[in-house]
């Protein structure tokens, strides 16, 4: 991949650095240390497969920065992951961490391989493999990884089993995204679609509007895409249409999501539940109110982003919107609600979960949703506030946010150096 092509997420997220720095006063020093991720480690992964064949795949970890806590980010399994895009999220994870105010810096990672071409028992060997390599390099206090696209809680427990019986003790907190029974928390399944319902309800208040009868169309019909319809359901809106990578449906009179969610479940695609037809990628083009890129980077292109006909996009995949289209959406008078933001819900109860893992506490779902809608109205309010003030666009205002609490928490670290030289 190109490092310079806009579609390049490695290349946009340096430009949404600048772009936002470019309002601020940031110290070159830590504009040089977001612009170079602290470690950036790529391992073979060889294991035998069920009959016999050895094969080997590569997998990824980007430790993005840690001012402000251990690097902490989603391991995600899919034949396109390569370094620049682990790069490109590990950064972003460092700009959400800092939006939504958790302790944690960012990280990301990945295996170059399609899950679903595999057995349950190779893709157990694969992990226990990844997670052999990355063992010195992670751990609760150090770099907590996540799920993310393809990977889910049963893969988290092995690699929790994995890395506890190499440092030979119980390690829960060494990743986040467990099943409740191995550690994990209530509310963190649904946390990243709840979390963006939470975001969006606060900026549509703000904007003088309510969600009754607002017709949504969502791009990905995964964790993320599927509990976001949920909620967004739940608040009034009607969701017309979801897609997934084989295709997806339009219904007029709206889908009932727990319906699509349970078929999804038993028949692995959207395909056949009912409605019309429409191509995985079109959903975003329909006469919708508001459109939900919720599957993955470069959604939203210079082809695509001339033909949106939503008035707001929320951005709930990480890098759905590439620099081009970005531009073409600003002067369409689109208000597009950040990923570091929307979806930033699914790493807020992660650091939930990894606080109950540490303090050995169990927090009820009420609890930990209670919690989840103070974070995003906090983060929401804090951007929208700053994209006044500075007059500039809910991204940029994220960026400025985050930017301002790493350099704060960046002074502290560079008082200590100064005090430990002196
Ligand atoms: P997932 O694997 O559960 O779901 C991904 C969905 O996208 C699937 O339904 C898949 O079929 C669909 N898809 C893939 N390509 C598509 C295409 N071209 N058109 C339509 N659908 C397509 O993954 P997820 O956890 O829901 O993650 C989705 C996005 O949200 C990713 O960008 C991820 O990085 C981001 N995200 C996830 C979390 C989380 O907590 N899971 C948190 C923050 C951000």
């Amino acid at each position: 991949m190109n490092a310079h092509n806009e579609n390049n997420p490695w290349a946009r997220a340096q430009k949404q650095l600048h772009n936002a720095a470019s309002h601020l006063n940031l110290e070159p020093l830590l504009r040089a240390k977001l612009e170079h991720p602290d470690r950036v480690i790529e391992v073979s992964i060889p294991i035998q497969m069920d009959n016999g064949a050895i094969e080997v795949f590569k997998g990824f970890r980007v430790q993005h920065n840690n001012i402000r806590g251990p690097y902490k980010g989603g391991l995600r399994y899919h034949p396109d992951v390569n370094m620049d895009e682990v790069r490109a999220l590990a950064f972003w994870m460092t700009m959400k961490n800092a939006v939504v105010n958790v302790p944690f810096g960012g990280g990301k990672g990945g295996v170059a391989v399609n899950p679903k071409e595999l057995s349950e028992n190779e893709l157990e060997r694969l992990t226990r493999e990844f997670t052999r390599k990355l063992v010195p390099l992670i751990g609760p206090h150090l770099d907590v990884p996540a799920p993310d696209v393809n990977t889910t809680g049963k893969i988290m427990s092995w690699i929790v089993d994995e890395y506890s019986t190499t440092v030979g003790m119980p390690s829960p907190a060494v990743v986040t995204g467990k099943p409740i029974e191995h550690g994990g928390s209530e509310g963190r399944t649904e946390a990243t679609g709840l979390g963006g319902s939470f975001a969006f309800l606060s900026f549509l208040s703000k904007l003088g509007k309510t969600p009754k009868g607002l017709k949504v169309a969502i791009q990905g019909f995964g964790n993320v895409g599927s509990y976001l319809a949920l909620y967004l359901e739940e608040a009034g809106c009607k969701i017309v249409a979801i897609s997934d990578s084989k295709g997806g449906i339009y219904m007029q009179e709206g889908i009932n999501v727990k319906a699509a969610m349970r078929y999804k479940e038993e028949k692995g695609a959207l395909a056949g539940f009912g409605g019309e037809s429409v191509e995985s990628d079109k959903v975003l083009e329909l006469p919708v109110d508001i459109i939900v890129p919720a599957a993955l980077e470069n959604a939203i292109t210079e082809h695509n982003a001339g033909n949106i006909k939503a008035s707001i996009i929320l951005e709930m995949a990480n890098g759905p919107t590439t620099l081009e289209a970005d531009e073409i959406v600003k002067q369409k008078g689109i208000t597009a609600i950040p990923d570091i933001l929307a979806n930033s819900g699914g790493v807020a109860v992660s650091y939930f979960e990894w606080v109950q893992n540490i303090s050995n506490e169990r927090w009820s779902k009420d609890e930990v949703f209670k919690k989840l809608k103070e974070k995003m109205e906090d983060a929401a309010d804090k951007v929208y506030a700053t994209s006044v003030k500075h007059k500039v666009s809910l991204r940029t205002a994220a960026y400025m946010v985050a930017l301002e609490r790493l350099a704060s928490s960046s002074n502290t670290s560079a008082d200590n150096q100064h005090r430990m030289l002196h």
